[in-house]
Formats: structure tokens, C-alpha cells, sequence
């Protein structure tokens, strides 16, 4: 007779009681940090990425053969890109695949942002992804991006990461004298036209001039940029906060944008410290993930599988038919966060299906709103191939929904991916305040997470 214990599905807990793994999570998650703090839009973490890529010996698509053994990539736009190491096996048989995405929510500049009201200069913008906009004021922010001038010419724009940088600021109503604003509900107290980022308050030129001519001389000393640039620039704030371990003993990952680069770094690095694969092993970032998944950069465009295309036509074997039998054949890891159980917030959750932090990599048989609509719902047969290989190797996992049935719901790329018929499966690491500033994570879980990718590209 078996126990209780046997009998019962048992939530593994992978760091308790194991100092070297606990170390092992710890020193990972160091590299981790850094990824976090330095790739705070998708462009920068396509060039981060791109940059340990590099290092690791993967070489452009169009600079190699796609011969087994090689280490290539393919960027999109600048804004996505295509990782992979080509085995030694037919690409008919298919890839395996873990895509994750590189966008977070923030505060995108409008096209014409500057303005000036009562001495204080702000830009305008326009928040992107699902935000909650009350916790965007009164934080210090970054500006990212990218600025085209006439001549064409391109300017990379980081403001506000280096200790000497000055960041930038969207006020919020002081609690003396706000008592209209707390009669509002929090959807609508901060409107989204009053998200204004607060960037400078000195007027050209003493009192006769204004602050915005101000701002534009700076601008123009410095970029030599016009106001009509703005037109032709790509500008986002994100927090300018860096990463910090939370918590006395140091478990917790807090970060802005771990929705979804935790899941791309853990991905990427899988991918990259794997021996020489059989099949050929692909990990994909993509951009707009947070918008719907749309655009030349987001997962409904045809980037993954015209990168198939090129693979195959390297090799000498393009026809179509091999293109659709490589893409039907192929497995895949929709790597995407999940929410983390959250006790101040239990009413959301249902206790027995959520994802708890430190219990390792969370699979999410299926996603989606109101009776699992937009859903991918991996196939059992599936589930259990995962689940096998997760056994087989250690990595400690749970499963789960995003929260109770009704309360909500929310989606991944899982479902785009599945218009080829390949088996998917959403996988990721659970996060506190998701899409809040500032996320947190256990860094065991992330370990476990980059432990899970690695075998999943081992073993499918
Ligand atoms: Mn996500
Ligand atoms: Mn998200």
C-alpha cells in the first residue's frame, strides 16, 4: 500500500535544506542581475543577448553554413532575433524551441511629446502594455530608445541608468489635499493623458524666454536634434531602478521588466552552454508581446518561420513541404512568467492551481479568459513528455492558472506558435506584482527555470 505522501501530488521545494543548490541559484542569478539591469527595452536586450551570443562563437545567419554544429542568429529589426545550433539530424524532424519575449510595459514618448505648462517642461506619452498607471508616478525614470535625425543619422539614447545621470519624474497629488482624487477608483484616479514625465523647469534665457526652448537648446547642443526629430524617434521610460535582492536572507530577485527577460535570459543560456545538440535547438526572443503580439517584430509576424525557411535553404533542402514538416514537427516551450500565489491578494487565486515562489519552473497547461478563450491547451500526451523530461532531470516544477476561474485571465504567444501544429507548452518562472516597476522573483526558481530549458533542449 502506498502512503499519503506517495499518493498525493507533492509540490517539490527545491531550495530548502540544499546549501549547494541554494549557492549554485544565488551565483546564477548574479549574471542574471546584470542582464536585467542592462537590457530594460527589447532593442537592448536583443544587443545584450546578441553580445553573449557573440562570445559564445554564434555568428550572424548570413556570415555561416548551416551545417551541424554551427551557432547562428538572424535579428529582426533590431527589436527580435532567432537563436540556433544546428544539429546533426534533418530538419524535418523538427526544432526545439523555446521562445520568450523581450517587451514590458512602460511609458512610451508620443511622437510630438514636448511641451510646457507653468514653468515645468514634460513630455507626453502613451503607456504601452497592460499597466496599472497610479504606480508610474512619483519614481525616478529612465529614458530608452533610439532618435533618427534628417540626414538619417541614429542616436542611442540611455538616460537615467548611471548614478550621474539625471532621471525624470511623473508627479502625483500630495495626500493633504487630495481628497477628490481618493473618492476615484484606482482605474481611473491617474488618467492615462496625465501620465506626463516632468523633464526640466529652467526658462531659456532667464524669465523671457520658456522652458521648453530651454530643453530643445539642450537637446540640440547635445544630439543636434530639432523638435521634428521627435517625429522619427522611438522613446520609452521604464523605471530607472536597478535590481536588489530582497529579503533578509536574500531570496528574492526585485527588478522592473522580468515579464518576460527573466524567461529570455534563462532561455538564452540554455540554448548557449548546451553540448552539440542532434536536432537543431532554437530560442527565440520576440517584441510586442504585451500589445497582442503584433507588428513586424511580434510573434504573428512570419520571423520564426521564414528563419526555418532560411535554415533549410542553407542546407540545400528548402521546398515547402520540408518547411511545413519542420515547423509540424517541431516542440516547443512558450517560456512566459506566471503569476506567483500572493497571500495579500489570496481572494484572486485559487490555492490548489496557482504557482508558488521557490517551488521551481511553473507549467501552465493552458492560459486564456473566460472558459480558457485564447488558450493554447497543450495536449496531455504533451504535458507528460515534459513532465518526463523534468523528472528525468531534476528540475523541480509546479503547475498552474493565472488565478481563479472568472477573475480574469490573460494570454502568451503558446497559441501563435501552435498554427503549425507543434506541440506547445507554457513554462516560466512566478512573479510577484507582475507588470508592476519593480517584480520580484526567487532566484531558485529562476535557476530551475534555466535548469528546465536545458534539459527540455537535451531531451525533447
Ligand atoms: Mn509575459
Ligand atoms: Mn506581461
Amino acid at each position: 500500500m502506498m502512503t499519503e505522501k506517495e499518493l498525493a501530488y507533492e509540490r517539490q521545494i527545491p531550495i530548502k535544506g540544499n546549501e549547494a543548490l541554494r549557492l549554485k541559484a544565488f551565483e546564477y542569478c548574479e549574471g542574471y542581475k546584470d542582464f536585467i539591469d542592462n537590457a530594460k527595452t527589447e532593442r537592448e536586450a536583443v544587443e545584450y543577448t546578441k553580445n553573449i551570443a557573440e562570445s559564445n562563437g554564434f555568428l550572424p545567419l548570413s556570415a555561416c553554413s548551416v551545417s551541424s554544429g554551427e551557432k547562428l542568429y538572424y535579428v529582426n529589426n533590431c527589436k527580435s532575433v532567432f537563436y540556433a545550433r544546428i544539429g546533426s539530424g534533418s530538419l524535418e524532424n523538427g526544432v526545439r524551441l523555446i521562445v520568450a519575449h523581450v517587451d514590458s510595459p512602460r511609458l512610451d514618448l508620443k511622437q510630438l511629446p514636448l511641451f510646457e505648462s507653468s514653468g515645468i517642461s514634460y513630455f507626453k506619452t502613451h503607456y504601452y502594455g497592460g499597466l496599472k498607471k497610479y504606480q508610474w508616478t512619483a519614481l525616478p525614470l529612465s529614458l530608452h530608445g533610439v532618435i533618427y535625425k534628417a540626414d538619417g543619422e541614429k542616436i542611442d539614447i540611455c538616460i537615467g541608468e548611471d548614478d550621474d545621470d539625471p532621471v525624470f519624474y511623473i508627479t502625483d497629488l500630495m495626500p493633504h489635499i487630495a481628497k477628490d482624487q481618493y473618492d476615484k477608483t484606482l482605474r481611473d484616479a491617474i488618467p492615462g493623458e496625465t501620465l506626463n514625465i516632468v523633464n526640466g523647469s529652467v526658462p531659456f534665457d532667464d524669465e523671457k524666454g520658456s522652458v521648453k526652448h530651454n530643453i530643445l537648446c539642450l537637446l540640440n547642443e547635445k544630439y543636434g536634434i530639432t523638435e521634428r526629430d521627435f517625429i522619427t524617434a522611438e522613446l520609452s521610460a521604464t523605471p530607472a531602478q536597478r535590481s536588489r535582492d530582497v529579503g533578509f536572507d536574500r531570496s528574492l530577485v526585485g527588478a522592473y521588466g522580468q515579464d518576460d527577460r527573466v524567461c529570455a535570459y534563462t532561455s538564452l543560456l540554455a540554448l548557449l552552454e548546451m553540448e552539440a545538440p542532434k536536432r537543431t535547438s532554437c530560442c527565440l526572443l520576440v517584441d510586442k508581446e504585451e500589445i497582442g503580439s503584433v507588428g513586424a517584430t511580434g510573434m504573428q509576424s512570419r520571423f520564426f518561420e521564414n528563419s526555418v525557411a532560411e535554415l533549410l535553404d542553407g542546407m540545400g533542402c528548402y521546398s515547402e513541404l520540408a518547411l511545413r514538416r519542420a515547423l509540424r514537427n517541431s516542440s516547443m516551450l512558450s517560456s512566459d512568467v506566471s503569476a506567483g500565489y500572493d497571500p495579500a491578494y489570496a481572494e484572486a487565486f485559487e490555492k490548489k492551481n496557482a504557482a508558488y515562489l521557490g517551488r521551481g519552473i511553473v507549467l501552465n497547461k493552458f492560459t486564456g479568459a473566460r472558459g480558457k478563450s485564447g488558450s493554447n491547451d497543450a495536449n496531455a500526451e504533451y504535458v507528460a513528455r515534459v513532465r518526463r523530461i523534468f523528472d528525468d532531470h531534476d528540475v523541480a516544477f509546479q503547475t498552474a492558472e493565472l488565478g481563479k476561474v472568472d477573475f480574469g485571465g490573460g494570454g502568451t504567444i503558446a497559441y501563435i506558435a501552435a498554427l503549425y501544429g507543434m506541440e506547445v507548452i507554457d513554462s516560466g518562472v512566478a512573479v510577484l506584482s507582475m507588470h508592476a516597476p519593480w517584480e520580484v522573483t526567487s532566484k531558485a526558481d529562476v535557476y530551475e527555470a534555466y535548469k528546465a530549458y536545458k534539459a527540455f533542449l537535451l531531451d525533447a
